[in-house]
């Protein structure tokens, strides 16, 4: 089966269904590295329009009262395609057993072409008692790859799809 030559997933139609690129038909090999080409654009253009990509915070209180929502900003897809990028917050180190075991779901922002976009995805604290930030990074298939932790310790979830329509 044919793949995407932009994101690289299967195509079970001419078009692909995650991130819409058509697929032409090409005859020789010099048709194969044009389509590549505007694959490659297309996938540019994509990129470009991933901004302001963000975390949404919990916040407690001292006594772990819910106080509500923050966004936490982290970059921009250009900015974090291919690598980590950490947002400027720290957070509070954990070691209480109990608290590490519980995952947690949290909730990812992003723009996609100027429309507000949210993903969720399960993330287990980092066992570290030193302050902990969170990376993200837009992947070659154009997925959210995600760390907590220090430099040393962290916790990695990959595979995040993002909606791309
Ligand atoms: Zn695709």
């Amino acid at each position: 089966m044919a793949k995407c030559l932009c994101c690289g997933r299967e195509l079970s139609t001419s078009r692909c269904a995650y991130c819409g690129l058509r697929e032409v038909i090409a005859l020789d090999d010099s048709g194969l590295r044009k389509s590549q080409i505007d694959a490659d654009a297309y996938k540019e253009s994509l990129i470009s329009k991933i901004t302001d990509i963000r975390l949404q915070a919990y916040e407690y209180d001292d006594n772990l009262n819910y106080k509500g929502t923050s966004a936490v900003r982290i970059a921009d897809g250009k900015t974090c395609f291919g690598r980590y990028v950490s947002c400027a917050e720290t957070f509070q180190g954990v070691d209480n057993a109990a608290v590490i075991a519980k995952p947690r779901v949290i909730t990812l922002l992003y723009k996609f072409d100027g429309k507000e976009r949210k993903t969720t995805c399960t993330i287990r604290l980092p066992k570290c008692k030193d302050n902990w930030t969170f990376e993200a990074k837009l992947c070659e298939n154009l997925t959210f790859s995600i760390r907590t932790g220090t430099k040393s310790i962290h916790t990695e979830q990959d595979n995040i799809s993002l909606d791309l329509t």
